[in-house]
């Protein structure tokens, strides 16, 4: 096949999409233990995919397979429509990689890290500069870039090897970790700043251990337990393969919660807590016919919470509830 032609891909949406990366039943394996234990993926161009496990899942190693920076043991790989094996090098000049193993230079300035970069690729000493100077205002590091990349904090450091990756006009980018240890201000400007990269066209190859992310950002997930890909789809197609959707009504009059009880078929008791908990859906129809049923037996909760479920239900329920990735936030509402 020419090097040219990729594959289609569906997009969540049902539309077709070229291909950007495409695997099947890679393996990888340090001594006696089995980190990746045959992985399928395909990731449409155009698209973010989120790469999801705890740490020591072997989200790394799955992209510096992807990425030439090591090999396989099994398993085959197109990315950019390349044979990873066959053809690295045309692989390694249709990506760009950023993360635990970064090509900035503390020693020397946030300018000259991008104009190394610019000489890599074989700009003029001109278009360099230009180049330079462009990515260096696009992520907001123009006042530092006189300064030795040292002196940054991690959000500008993440900011400046991103901006290094994009010298190359890379279609496909592998982002390993790329908020891991930053405050939730760089976080989000780091999302930000991923979206725009979407936006420009690029393929968005996202590793993370935060939910949150993933779901925020990514138009596929794959969750990584034991090696494997345990569920593979968008966050609303994940969250719908675990029950978990609830309605809970609190009490604090006995005889209010007693009443509830029994008007109320098919609700789980907590008697010292004075609440039921009823499974639901969470919509507008679920939550009008709790409310009717409670209203025509003259009965007033004191506090309703919905549940929906949300990435955390998905983790628990496809790796037995251990090693759970942080989430920062819970979204869960409370009407009162
Ligand atoms: P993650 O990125 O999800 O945190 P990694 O891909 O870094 O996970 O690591 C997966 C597992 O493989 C870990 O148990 C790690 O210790 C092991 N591992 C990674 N690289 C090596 C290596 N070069 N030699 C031996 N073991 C390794």
């Amino acid at each position: 096949m020419p090097s040219s032609v990729m594959p289609m891909s569906k997009l969540g949406d049902g539309r077709q999409s070229p291909t950007a990366l495409a695997a099947t039943g890679l393996r990888k394996s340090y001594g006696d233990k089995t980190v990746l234990d045959g992985i399928d993926l395909n990731i449409p161009a155009g698209s973010v995919f989120a790469l999801l496990g705890p740490n020591g899942a072997g989200k790394t190693t799955a992209v510096k397979i992807l990425s030439t920076l090591i090999t396989a043991d099994g398993g085959r790989a197109e990315v950019a429509g390349h044979d990873l094996a066959a053809d690295a090098q045309a692989v390694r000049a249709a990506i760009g990689v950023t993360g635990q193993f970064s090509a900035v230079d503390g020693l020397i300035t946030g300018e000259e890290n991008m104009l190394l970069m610019a000489d890599l690729h074989h700009l003029s000493k001109r278009e360099g500069r230009r180049v330079a100077a462009e990515l260096l205002e696009r992520f907001d590091l123009t006042e530092a870039a006189k300064k030795p990349a040292a002196t940054y904090s991690g959000g500008m450091k993440r900011r400046l090897d991103i901006a290094m990756t994009l010298v190359g006009s890379p279609r496909i980018i592998f982002l390993d970790e790329p908020t891991t240890g930053l405050d939730p201000r760089s976080r989000h400007s780091m999302w930000g700043i991923i979206r725009e990269l979407v936006t420009g066209g690029v393929t968005v190859f996202l590793t993370t251990q935060y939910l949150e992310e993933a779901d925020e950002l990514a138009d596929r997930i794959a969750v990584l337990h034991d090696g494997r890909i345990a569920a593979e789809g968008s966050a609303e197609e994940l969250k719908r393969i675990v029950p978990g959707g609830h309605v809970r009504l609190r009490f604090t009059d006995p005889a209010a919660y007693r009443s509830a009880a029994s008007a109320l078929h098919g609700a789980t008791r907590d008697d010292d807590a004075l609440a039921l908990q009823l499974p639901s859906d969470g919509s507008q129809r679920a939550l009008r016919s709790v409310l009717d049923r409670l209203d025509s037996a003259g009965i007033e909760a004191d506090e309703l919470t919905v549940h929906t479920p949300d990435l955390d239900d998905v983790f628990f329920a496809l790796t037995g509830g251990t090693d759970i990735p942080h989430q920062p936030n819970q979204p869960e509402e409370t009407v009162r």
